[in-house]
């Protein structure tokens, strides 16, 4: 944790810097994109995306699960998509799974989770079941297209799509290459490289 510290003690100085770009953000935030991604401190979608401050706008949750819409019991992850595109207007998602995924693992390998209730809780919210014939790499592909799904409950993804404005997308990120590829509907939902 030390250094952590250390280097938010001195991140103003670096921010003094290059105090142009940094002051342009107090008047407000126009992200281009809702990064929807594990909570896994091995991926860092500004490090992967090049992503300046205020260019990403970001969803974190374990084994990045979209929870199903239902307005009538509103989560932090429900609140934070609908305000990515009813406020912010966002004209792209991105759900993006990675290798080595523990959360995803876990579903897959069926393990035992009662020390963890929360997280079994959680991940029994996710939608659908995982493949688990062709390894852990699958399954994570086959679960962030299917957050896809789950995402069209959303009524404002559904008018996003119909009004021709809003565009989603899976990714696949190795966090040891650093290699990402993405869904493609059109080729049987295969993953290719970008
Ligand atoms: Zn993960």
């Amino acid at each position: 944790m030390k250094s952590l510290i250390e280097h938010a003690r001195s991140f103003s100085v670096h921010v003094a810097e290059r105090s142009e770009e940094f002051r342009d953000l107090a008047a407000g935030q126009a992200p281009e994109a809702l990064f929807i991604t594990c909570s896994d401190s091995r991926v860092i979608p500004s490090l992967i995306t090049g992503a300046r401050p205020g260019e990403l706008f970001e969803l974190r949750t374990a084994g990045n699960i979209v929870p199903r819409y239902d307005a009538a019991r509103p989560g932090g992850e429900t609140a934070t998509i609908e305000y990515a595109l009813r406020v912010l207007g966002v004209r792209d998602i991105v759900v993006c799974g990675h290798s080595h995924c523990g959360a995803v693992g876990a579903m897959v390998r069926g393990d035992d989770l009662s020390a963890v209730p929360a997280v079994r809780g959680w991940l029994d919210s996710s939608t659908g079941e995982l493949p688990s014939a062709r390894g852990l790499a699958h399954a994570v592909r086959h679960h962030a297209a299917a957050q896809l799904d789950t995402l069209r409950g959303y009524p404002a993804v559904r008018e996003g799509l119909a009004e021709g404005r809003l565009s989603l997308h899976a990714w696949y990120y190795e966090v040891d290459t650093g290699a990402v590829s993405s869904h493609r509907p059109e080729l049987d939902g295969e993953f290719r490289p970008l």
